[in-house]
């Protein structure tokens, strides 16, 4: 069987919103920052079904499914993790390789570098001449108002309207119709076999590598002779978007505090001329999980330069979840009377720019304000469950300091008392608390009445144990902070830690994916276990993350407990090597593949 690689598991996922691709199944309501709904996999009458876009997942409190798009697609669709991969592919768009060996053939990343440098040195010459470029060249300097300087450093160029500009150049050079095509400059003509340009009457930046490599193109349309307004490179041997992000060769000297992500090229490019020197862009797509791994590698903390209308705020909370996974701070650019930072610096200037970044918010204030413009605050019983919703918010947070914080900054903008909104809190992590404890009793009570647990048997004749395991597997799939510290050695925890066979392979599934080039991401576990399987780590996963209590002392606790366990017990023997370990035995490369060529 062969399995697709790492890389179009997580292109898929970027282009499957869960709350988009639910929503085709299930009604879903907005609840605070979350979508409730009824199962679609157990009858109910009021709805226990929860959608958690910020970390793209689901989950029934009522019949435990849960898990991601592809769990999701499984079980509505009654397929395999290879099927719903299929499924979810030709929903999004994205192009399976047919087999892996077609995947090897073809042109060369070599071959595509020296075609783009060609491209990139024919469109700026273009561009510069005043016969073929003019209207390139207007747009660039009269609308966008950028400085000769600027063009040139970016080397911005400018695609004549014309068939067969760049493939007769290319021709020229000796590239073949099959190698154009394939790097995405060139398409070919069903009619006639012949290859014509792809870029036609657009402004076009090179996005260039941090060894100084064209790998790709983005096109902005300036002729109004396509409805698309940018066209980029599609995914090349050469170019993978999901792992690059535009104008990061430029930004990356200079954000080690700091970098700013906006939505579109040109954006960056102003920002650039205006002395920002630490703006990028993700190239037509939203926000991956890979670019968020590579900006981490950068800087510290990520400023949003998102655009001001609902798209633009909706793609900014999506963004928070994901910077959040990979432990980046992130601030929330709040632009009034402009709709981009474009239009901002043109009309307020840099240094107003300068002072709204300054000014960004954090993410709980950005939650705070979304929160708050759903109700109104006029009507005391709206303040009332505006109240609690922020409550609620803040019983999640991680520190106490920090929710000391919210806690003042809530009490200020709704002028209630700090005190009784703190108690509120406490009582909101009381009951999460609460709930998480009975949630792990009720398994354990269901277990010692004998009641078998299907996905994990052996939880049955092992109780403390098996809660313990849990507690492990909710963190580890939680945070990464923990799994660096399994990784590290920081904590005493290896496979032969655990008791119970299911918790073990989950273990070792985790681990394995986090010291593989990508990371650990959980999408990449549906393929080690069953839908009913991945309900339960959805499970573990959700139930920590109710607690609020999740830092190293309880990941070192529920060690010391599971130790303590299974010394009492005595446990047989090592367990001889199992389903997951032979399977994973022959699929390190597969989870590796593909994770070579980070920028
Ligand atoms: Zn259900």
């Amino acid at each position: 069987m062969s399995m697709y690689s790492r890389d179009i598991v997580e292109a898929i996922k970027d282009r499957s919103d869960i709350v988009d691709l639910i929503g085709g199944y299930v009604s879903l309501k907005r609840a605070g920052s979350n979508y409730n709904g009824l199962c679609p996999f157990h009858s109910e009458k009021t709805p226990s079904f929860t959608v958690f876009p910020d970390n793209q997942s689901f989950f029934c409190f009522g019949c435990e499914a849960g898990g991601d798009a592809f769990t999701f697609i499984m079980r509505t669709e009654n397929l395999d993790y290879k099927g719903a991969i299929e499924f979810l592919a030709k929903r999004g768009g994205v192009e399976l390789p047919a087999d892996s060996r077609e995947e090897r053939r073809g042109v060369s990343r070599k071959r595509v570098f020296e075609m783009n440098l060609i491209a990139a040195r024919f469109w700026r010459e273009c561009l510069f001449d005043p016969n073929i470029g003019r209207v390139g060249m207007e747009y660039l300097t009269e609308k966008r108002g950028l400085p000769l300087s600027i063009i040139r450093r970016f080397g911005i160029g400018y695609a004549p309207n014309d068939f067969n500009a760049l493939t007769t150049v290319l021709t020229r050079e000796g590239f073949t119709p099959e190698e154009i095509k394939e790097a995405f400059l060139g398409t070919i003509s069903q009619k006639n076999g012949r290859v014509y340009d792809l870029f036609r009457d657009r402004v076009m930046f090179p996005v260039i590598d941090n060894t100084g490599n064209v790998i790709a193109f983005s096109g902005r349309d300036v002729g109004g002779h396509d409805n698309r307004k940018y066209v980029n490179s599609s995914d090349t041997p050469a170019f993978q978007k999901r792992r690059n992000l535009f104008a990061l060769n430029f930004a990356k000297n200079h954000c080690a505090e700091q970098l700013i992500l906006c939505e579109g090229n040109i954006d960056v490019v102003s920002l650039h001329a205006a002395g920002f020197e630490n703006a990028v862009a993700s190239l037509g797509t939203a926000l991956t999980d890979e670019q968020a791994r590579i900006m981490a590698k950068y800087t510290k903390q990520v400023v949003l330069a998102y655009d001001s209308d609902e798209a633009g705020q909706r793609a900014a909370h999506r963004a928070m979840g994901i910077f959040a996974k990979v432990g980046l701070d992130v601030r929330i650019l709040q632009m009034q009377g402009a709709k981009d930072p474009d239009e901002y610096i043109k009309k307020f200037g840099a240094e107003r720019f300068r002072q709204l970044i300054k000014n960004s918010r954090t993410g709980f204030e950005f939650k705070l304000q979304s929160v708050l413009a759903q109700y109104n605050l006029d009507i005391p019983d709206e303040k009332i469950k505006a109240a609690a919703e922020l409550c609620a918010i803040i019983a999640r947070v991680y520190s106490s300091a920090e929710r000391e914080v919210y806690i003042h900054a809530v009490a200020d903008r709704l002028g209630l008392r700090e005190d009784s909104l703190r108690k509120d809190v406490e009582s909101a992590m009381r009951r999460n608390a609460k709930a998480g404890k009975q949630q792990e009793s009720q398994q354990a009570r269901l277990s010692a009445m004998g009641i078998r647990d299907k996905v994990n048997p052996e939880a049955a004749g092992n109780i403390r144990a098996a809660a313990a395991e849990e507690t492990i597997l909710g963190l580890l799939l939680l945070y990464a902070e923990h799994r660096k510290a399994v990784r590290d050695g920081v904590v005493p925890l290896t496979r032969d830690s655990f008791v119970t066979a299911f918790h073990r392979n989950a273990f070792t599934v985790i681990m394995t994916l986090e010291e593989s080039d990508g990371g650990f991401d959980f999408s990449l576990m549906g393929e080690y276990f069953t839908v009913e399987e991945m309900g339960r780590l959805a499970r573990l996963e959700q139930t920590r993350r109710a607690l609020s209590e999740n830092g190293t002392t309880v990941l070192r606790a529920a060690i010391d407990t599971l130790a303590a366990a299974k010394e009492r017990q005595n446990v047989k023997e090592a367990a001889p090597a199992d389903r997951i370990q032979m399977i994973l035995a022959g699929k390190r490369k597969n989870i590796n593949r593909g994770s070579d060529d980070d920028p």
